[in-house]
């Protein structure tokens, strides 16, 4: 990591929840700053400079939206904003099933391609599934925090395309932490949140769409108002939103645009795989040390920014949580059916092998004590 971050690694470093994610003092102390009225000239500006950091976290030229809102707000804006038409819904865990769900109350109708938790999807099953039906488009996630999974969205997105259908990625997990080139790829539309590698605090979702996907919503109804992307897409034209903006959580976007853009965002992608690899070392050590641990996804298919580790058989997991914490670490549990028998640890954000080696001593100390 750069100079800039390592400033406040002494105090920084015990809280390794796949989001929200530890958050620097730096970013924390910009929202300290007084309001600015929102439809002027100081907002515009604003406006402005956080748009090449954010277009170069998502390798794009496209304007990021930003929305006060959670990751969730920006997967219901991308469903409303899709043309009519079925979806096939790619799910292997719980936020690929949230996508699926939140197609299905806006009103689709939905198939799902479903593989178990920790597996990610395959492309000749995937055209299986969308040469058998007429789907408008996919949704997918990217990094799978359930699971710590993550799906090759360019090879997914390819061939949805080749078959004429849309491909919108929930990237909440992915995004400043894993390899995303919107435009390269030619994605249709990606999402995410501030709370997890971009290590903000919580309450923005971003999201970027391509050219065609808002041509195609301008004609589509049902797009309601508050996640309504065309209208988003107006708006940042002129430098503006369409509602009130979360002004303070901006001010810590700029402040960490920065730290990103001194980093670079392909160093920020390595930092993580280098993380994940660390996690992947750590656990290889305590199986040579007659320690059952593994991680529940295969090497070569895991999100660099969460990893989800089996407990040794008859371990409590609530037991190594409270053990973890004592040592002043927080790791976070498995996510729903993977609770009593997993944990997770988000290896993200402003995170480094430095703070990483912190929580792996203490997690190595809970399963040893
Ligand atoms: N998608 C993924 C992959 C997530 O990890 C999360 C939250 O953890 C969400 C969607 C939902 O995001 P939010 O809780 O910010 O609405």
């Amino acid at each position: 990591m750069d100079g800039a971050m390592n400033d406040s690694v002494a105090d920084f470093g015990t809280f390794f929840l796949p989001g929200p994610t530890e958050v620097r003092r730096e970013v924390l102390a910009a929202m300290m700053k007084p309001m600015i009225p929102h439809r002027s000239a100081e907002f515009e500006q604003l406006f402005a400079r956080l748009q090449p950091g954010l277009q170069s976290v998502f390798k794009t030229d496209r304007p990021v939206f930003i929305a006060p809102a959670s990751g969730t707000g920006m997967m219901e804006a991308g469903i409303r904003c899709t043309e009519p038409g079925r979806i096939l819904s790619l799910v292997n865990g719980a936020f690929s099933e949230r996508f699926a769900h939140i197609a299905e109350m806006c009103g689709r109708e939905v198939d799902r391609y479903e593989v178990a938790w920790g597996e990610t999807h395959n492309l000749e099953e995937l055209e299986k599934y969308l040469t058998a039906a007429t789907y408008r488009a996919i949704t997918v996630v990217h990094s799978e925090t359930s699971t710590g999974a993550l799906n090759d969205i360019r090879l997914i997105s390819d061939c949805c395309h080749r078959l004429g259908v849309r491909c919108l990625v929930d990237s909440v997990s992915g995004a400043a932490g894993a390899e995303l080139r919107m435009d390269e790829w030619g994605l249709d539309y990606v999402l995410t949140g501030s709370q997890k590698a971009f290590a903000l605090p919580p309450g923005l979702a971003f999201s970027v769409a391509s050219a065609s996907f808002i041509t195609a919503a301008e004609q589509s109804q049902g797009r309601g108002v508050y996640f309504d992307l065309v209208e988003m897409d107006h708006f940042a034209t002129r430098g503006q939103v369409p509602s009130t903006p979360a002004l303070s959580l901006m001010y810590a976007l700029d402040v960490q645009l920065e730290a990103i853009g001194l980093e670079g965002i392909e160093n920020r992608w390595k930092r993580h795989t280098a993380m994940a690899e660390m996690t992947d070392a750590w656990v290889l050590e305590g199986q040579r040390d007659g320690i059952d641990l593994k991680n529940i996804v295969e090497r070569g298919r895991r999100s660099p920014t969460v990893s989800t580790l089996q407990l040794p058989a008859g371990m409590s997991a609530d037991e190594f949580l409270r053990k973890v914490r004592s040592k002043g670490i927080t790791v976070a549990s498995g996510y729903g059916k993977l609770k009593a028998t997993t944990f997770r640890i988000g290896h993200m954000g402003d995170h480094s092998p430095a703070t990483l080696e912190r929580c792996l001593s203490a997690c190595r100390w809970a399963i040893s004590n």
